[in-house]
Order: C-alpha cells, then structure tokens, then sequence
C-alpha cells in the first residue's frame, strides 16, 4: 500500500476555506465560535498520533467535547456543504484528495480515490469533521464499507495512513495451495520492526478492505 502525504493544512485553514463565501452569517459566526474547541480538538489529535496511540482518540476529551445538538449540525454541514461543495473548501478536499500516489486507494491498495473518509466518523466527532489529518483519500468502497462503526480495541483499531509507518519490506504474503484448480491465500506477515499490536491491526485491515 502506498501511503498518501499528511496534509499540512490546520483546521484552523480549513475552517477558513469552508467558510469563504458563506451568505448565512448566523451559521458562519456559529462555526467561527467552535474554532478555538476545533483547534483543541486538533491538538489532542496530535498527541495522541504523534505517540501512535491511535485508540486513545476514542475516549480524548479533546476530541469529545460536547455539543449542542446546533453545533453538531453546522459542523457536519462545514464538511458537507463548505469543504466538499464550495470553492475554497473544495479546493482543499481536492488537495488532500491529490495526495493519494497515483489516485490509488491507500486503504485497499485497488480502488481509484473518488473521496474523503473520516477516519474517525464525523457523526460521532463533530470537531474532527473537517480536520485535515482527519480527511484520508479513499474509494467509494471503502469509505461506504467502513461507515461510522468506531473500533472496539487497541487491535482492530483500523490503520491511519498518515501516521502508522509499515516500512518498505515486503508484509503480504500469497501461498499457492495444493488444490484443484490451484488456490492462492493471502496472510500478513509481520516485520520485525512493528510495535507490538501493529501486526493484529494489520490483519484487521487486511481482512475488514478485502
Ligand atoms: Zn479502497
């Protein structure tokens, strides 16, 4: 799997982007109001990725603030309707969208990216809804198959392209087996060089893109 770059973009730039040209005034001053909570959101983000503790995003207050139901809304909508359908904002969905090496899926390796997934689903993390490091390109299959279902343990926590590093060996090995016709199966091979729980994680992604 080729890994897309990390956006540089903040979600304070995203913000922006969504918001240029907005005519309801009301929903912008809104959206404008949760910046510095985004921004909060954003940092505990990093934390926690740049420890590679990715299941730790689950349960950070960072990301987990409450709001009003109001709130939510108009930040699903800044996805929704500023990042994907106006100007500026798409013009940074593209960008990330461009990241992915040859328009290829990073996250099964064979669909063509026509989309941005949340890796972690913007329903149950409005403040992350249109944070750049949260947004990985993806197929339309992947992005439908992986839905808003959240992951239940450090091992099924589901890969995130932008920070876990699987190196440059080879980790997929295919084993021709004795049938007639002949039959090939798949498994991962771990690398000597992976944190413990990777391999697991790993396998997970293999068997949940496939
Ligand atoms: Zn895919």
């Amino acid at each position: 799997m080729r890994w897309p770059e990390r956006p540089q973009a903040t979600v304070t730039q995203a913000l922006t982007a969504c918001t240029a040209g907005m005519q309801d005034h009301t929903e912008k001053r809104r959206l404008e109001g949760l910046l510095a909570q985004m921004q909060t959101a954003e940092a505990g983000y990093l934390r926690c990725v740049g420890g590679a503790d990715l299941h730790a995003l689950h349960t950070s207050p960072d990301l987990l603030k409450g709001q009003q139901r109001k709130d939510k809304e108009a930040l699903v909508r800044a996805y929704d309707q500023g990042l994907v359908g106006r100007k500026d904002g798409r013009a940074l969905y593209d960008s990330i969208m461009a990241a992915a090496p040859h328009g290829e899926c990073p996250l099964c390796g064979t669909g063509e990216v026509d989309t941005l997934d949340h890796y972690l689903p913007k329903t149950a993390f409005p403040l992350c809804a249109i944070m750049p490091i949260n947004l990985v390109p993806a197929c339309m299959h992947c992005n439908h198959g992986k839905g808003a279902a959240l992951a239940d343990s450090p091992d099924t926590q589901p890969l995130h392209p932008y920070v876990d590093q699987l190196g440059d060996e080879r980790w997929l090995v295919a084993d021709v087996l004795p049938t007639a016709p002949a039959s090939v199966r798949f498994r991962v091979q771990a690398q000597a060089g992976w944190p413990p729980s990777l391999a697991a994680r790993v396998r997970h992604h293999f068997d949940s893109t496939t």
